[in-house]
């Protein structure tokens, strides 16, 4: 049995493509854990941390019933059940609390090659195939068209060639899925990628120390992801070129070179990455011995 007042309890997908890049965050954030006989839940160990191992679906209506406090799922999935909550007179079930800049694709549009129907314009009177309705119903409505909604809940890339569909609305991240079956990519009406979410009910005060150093640690990770460490030698005087040329950089330590009167080493970090073409503009302003290293902590 997990206390309940006293463990976090995140809902992240079982299996599926969401699954690695969850676990990964969540290692990264320090925690370890032992996955339980049935694999349904993961025994945090050296943190007051469960993970409940779900379908993706469920995942918003966990948070939302205060069954997880916490909880990862895409945009996607979370943006139909809001907005079916919604019609349940549901109006916030969740706190969308950061992007975690994984799991991206985007719910667009797709029409078959050989159909009449090839732009948004033309879906008035249509019959569209798609495993979000109320996502889909929503932007209908906003557009002011008329057309059937028919909800399949896999595989919607075959509804026009099954003659129940004459467009489909489906995700989309390379698009072969839709290539093979002869079907064009439109315009996207949802893009998506995971997010964190968090229940709209208070947290106990016993847990809220724990989740709010979790969402520091995540927020840690997702900005190392792109941060380098740059350390080089200089003349003194190209410190402001030097610094005008790093993205993202905060302020430079400096420090003197032992036998150089006028130059020094400057070491800084970049949150953005860093490419060729800046190293060699950085050794065109007078830099020597660059060295970039990744960043594997930061607290900020
Ligand atoms: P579950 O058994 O958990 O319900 P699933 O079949 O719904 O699994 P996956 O195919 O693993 O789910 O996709 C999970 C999520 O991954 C999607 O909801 C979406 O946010 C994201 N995703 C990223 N790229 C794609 C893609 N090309 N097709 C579908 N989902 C994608
Ligand atoms: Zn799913």
């Amino acid at each position: 049995m997990i206390d309940k007042r006293t463990r976090i309890k995140i809902a992240i997908q079982k299996s599926g493509r969401l699954t690695d890049h969850s676990l990964d965050l969540l290692e990264r954030c320090g925690l370890k854990y032992t996955r339980g006989r049935d694999q349904l839940i993961g025994y945090g160990e050296n943190m007051p941390v469960d993970l409940l191992f779900v379908r993706d679906d469920d995942i918003p209506g966990l948070v939302r019933d205060d069954v997880c406090d916490l909880g990862i799922a895409g945009l996607n999935v979370i943006e139909e059940k809001r907005l079916e909550f919604v019609t349940e007179g549901i109006s916030d079930p969740y706190i969308e609390v950061c992007r975690l800049d994984y799991g991206h694709c985007r719910l667009a549009f797709g029409y078959p090659e050989t159909g009449s129907i090839q732009a948004i314009r033309s879906l008035e009177g249509s019959t569209i195939a798609t495993s979000y309705p109320f996502i889909l119903r929503d932007f209908l409505k906003q557009q002011n068209i008329a057309a059937d909604v028919i909800e399949f809940s896999g595989a919607v890339e075959i509804a026009p060639s099954l003659g129940r569909a004459d467009v489909i609305c489906d995700l989309v991240s390379t698009g072969t899925t839709m290539a093979a079956n002869k079907i064009r990519e439109g315009e996207t009406i949802l893009e998506s990628e995971c997010i964190l979410l968090k229940t709209p009910v208070a947290i106990s005060p016993e847990k809220t120390e724990w989740v709010d150093r979790l969402l520091q640690r995540i927020e840690g990770v997702m900005q190392v992801r792109e941060s380098k460490y740059i350390m080089m030698h200089a003349p003194k005087v190209a410190l402001p070129d030097i610094t005008a040329l790093l993205p993202g950089a905060e302020s430079p330590t400096v420090l003197p070179l032992e036998g150089f009167a006028d130059k020094v080493a400057i070491h800084v970090v970049c949150r953005e990455n860093i490419f060729w073409e800046t190293l060699e503009a950085l050794k065109d302003v007078g830099a020597s011995s660059i060295l970039v290293l990744p960043v594997e902590k930061m607290l900020a």
